[in-house]
């Protein structure tokens, strides 16, 4: 086998409008690593048919660039369930039987994230649902993966705000890869936040962050991000929406040609006086699919 660093990519996604089919937002997730071992670590995959199909051209690309003659999954986190994270497993598990998954990470506190799990038992019923608990470490390949948040702690301190403000409930995850750090929190808001804030203070510290909630409302704030104190941001977004996030008054026009107001302080906060390098996920393009290396 050739000699593979690992490395990491971010993925341009469709536009989301599983909650509120009138409207379309340029939010999503689809993040994957080749490991020095061959096989991949993905985050997500984005909303649906197109996703799915999208992603599994780029993990082949990546498979044929570095000499695999086939796509395997070590573990794919999904890390809560909202569909633009979780919306493409129906398709991608029904269609891509030459794709080996041993693991699926994921939360199964609500109908969606049950569902999600039967169809992939379904399709690949060799695959390990593994449900994470904080504090765990995992070793694939050379990465060291550590769980900083999982839903059941905060479901067990006040389990109706956790269902106001699901996207809490993502599993929290870094890496550390070649002595860096990348934070890969998902959707974590508020809730999560002010949990990871009390439990690590400035053990957040990481080199790379996953911007939380694609920079959206109840994100994190900016007292958080000072303590993750990133050099380089990574946010699952589209590049309209990136621009919307940070401009007071600067309205989103969904495709139903309504204006949204996106503007979030806590990341015109983080982004205002920032020194390192941002990299947006980027506009959705099936024919010619963005996708940006990171790491
Ligand atoms: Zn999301
Ligand atoms: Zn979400």
């Amino acid at each position: 086998m050739k000699k593979i660093e690992t490395q990491g990519y971010i993925v341009a996604v469709t536009d989301s409008s599983y909650n509120q089919p009138d409207h379309s937002f340029e939010n999503g997730m689809s993040i994957f690593y080749l490991l020095s071992d061959g096989t991949f670590l993905i985050y997500d995959g984005g909303q649906g048919e197109e996703d799915s199909e999208n992603l599994y051209k780029l993990l082949q690309k990546t498979a044929d660039n570095n000499d695999l003659s086939k796509i395997t999954v070590s573990a794919w986190i999904i890390t809560h369930e909202h569909g633009d994270h979780m919306g493409f497993v129906d398709h991608f598990f029904a269609t891509y039987k030459d794709v080996e998954v041993k693991e699926v990470w994921a939360n199964t506190f609500y109908s969606w994230g049950k569902a999600m799990v039967e169809t992939i038992v379904k399709n690949k019923p060799y695959c390990n649902v593994r449900v994470v608990e904080i504090g765990q470490e995992y070793n694939l390949a050379d990465v060291k993966v550590e769980v900083l948040c999982a839903p059941e702690p905060l479901r067990e301190i006040d389990a109706q705000a956790l269902d106001r403000d699901n996207n809490s409930a993502s599993i929290v995850t870094r890496l550390t890869i070649r002595g860096k750090t990348v934070l890969m929190p998902g959707d974590a808001s508020f809730l999560a936040w002010d949990y990871m804030k009390d439990k690590y203070g400035r053990a957040l510290k990481s080199d790379i962050l996953q911007v939380p909630h694609h920079g959206a409302n109840n994100a994190a704030t900016k007292e958080v991000y000072d303590l993750i104190d990133a050099q380089t941001l990574l946010f699952p977004c589209g590049d309209r929406l990136y621009e919307t996030l940070l401009n007071k008054g600067d309205y989103y026009v969904c495709k139903q040609g309504c204006p949204h107001d996106l503007y979030n302080t806590h990341t015109h906060a983080l982004v205002e006086d920032f020194k390192g390098q941002i990299i947006v996920a980027g506009t959705f393009d099936f024919e010619n699919p963005v996708i940006k290396r990171f790491i």
